[in-house]
């Protein structure tokens, strides 16, 4: 085993713990941290600054989604923090101790299966996912895997990389899959959200044209001033996909990426969407999503699911963002803060993203 020279890893920490589907998070100060000599080959043990909240961790505590999440369970998957430890024999590492580096949503694939071969890394059957199935971020440790933590561009400051991990690896991923080129128009319900501001970012750094979908005067503030081109309050239009058609010269959108998770937004988007166009799903309502077989056919749309990202989107969306081209908005609170967190998020009540300080870097 190799421990980061002058570091102490030390015997307990703080974590959010859920004890049991549904049940209250638990903030525990003595909970055991994984000892260098215990991690396997391959795992690596992270000192984690700072860690993201996502709504999937909200499912995650809820245990609401088709697939269970295990439990007891320690949730998070946008956590940034230092490699202090790696097991021993782990053969052709591509990071070493001190390393600052980002946990993912997922955490560990075998890379070895048809589908890791082909670069459906998220779809392995042995997939590991952060805070679902293995313990996730929302400690001051956790223990990850050295062939998928993703480095973090030295000029990118750690909260400011955190949400980039999920909420953004997870909209650049979508904007790849849209099949749009340099001039096209995109659709971005929810583009005032958590992701959809990311997207909006995304889109214009991709050479897009953003049409922004969202409510209130707040939003369209903020949607425009990341770039957005045209706007479409949903609450005061009164034919929402006349609208769409309309900013975009008629036609419509080349591609609509669905971050919300409500069915409406997929409904509307085939409506809206030009002929030839592609709509990428990227919300997870777990509902049929209303799609109109004959306007499919008839208008050559293109359906395409987006799950999170790969290894190489990961490093591709954090490049991004340490050029400066996507920022992530957030308002920063403490790891004891997490249950309210829960609360608000339950609630509606989380305008952009939150990033937890979990210790000092
Ligand atoms: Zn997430
Ligand atoms: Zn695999």
């Amino acid at each position: 085993m190799s421990t980061l020279q002058g570091f102490t890893i030390p015997q307990t920490q703080t974590a959010a713990i859920v004890p049991a589907v549904g049940s209250d998070l638990e903030i525990k100060s003595q909970h055991p941290v994984k000892q260098a000599k215990d991690l396997k080959p391959g795992e690596c043990l992270v000192h984690i600054s700072h860690t993201g909240v996502c709504h999937t961790d909200l499912h995650a505590k809820q245990g609401d989604w088709p697939v269970k999440p295990m439990n007891p369970l320690i949730g998070g998957h946008e956590g940034v923090g230092r490699i202090v430890a790696i097991g021993e024999n782990t053969p052709n590492s591509p990071v070493k101790l001190g390393d600052r580096v980002g946990i993912k949503w997922m955490a560990d694939s075998c890379l070895n299966c048809e589908f890791c071969r082909r670069g459906f890394e998220m779809n392995c059957p042995n997939v590991k996912l952060s805070g679902y199935t293995v313990d996730g971020t929302f400690s001051e440790y956790v223990v990850s895997y050295t062939n998928h933590v993703t480095v973090i561009p030295d000029n990118l400051d750690s909260a400011g990389a955190a949400s980039i991990l999920c909420a953004g690896v997870t909209t650049y991923k979508g904007l790849k899959v849209s099949n749009t080129k340099v001039g096209d128009w995109v659709a971005l319900p929810g583009a005032g959200g958590g992701l959809g501001h990311l997207a909006v970012q995304y889109a214009k750094a991709a050479g897009l044209k953003v049409v922004a979908i969202d409510t209130g005067a707040a939003k369209e503030k903020m949607v425009k001033e990341l770039g957005a081109d045209a706007w479409v309050d949903f609450k005061t239009s009164k034919d929402l996909v006349a609208d769409v058609k309309a900013a975009t010269g008629g036609a419509g959108p080349h591609a609509a990426l669905v971050t919300a998770a409500h069915k409406s937004g997929y409904t509307q988007a085939i409506q809206y969407l030009r002929e030839g166009g592609t709509l990428v799903c990227v919300g997870m309502p777990d509902a049929e999503m209303g799609a109109n077989a004959f306007w499919t056919v008839f208008k050559s749309i293109r359906i395409q699911g987006s799950y999170v990202g790969t290894r190489q989107d990961a490093v591709e969306a954090l490049d991004i963002a340490a050029a400066g081209k996507v920022k992530v908005i957030f308002e920063s609170k403490q790891l004891k803060d997490l249950k309210d967190v829960y609360e608000d998020l339950e609630h509606g009540k989380i305008a952009g993203r939150i990033v937890l300080e979990v210790s000092k870097e």
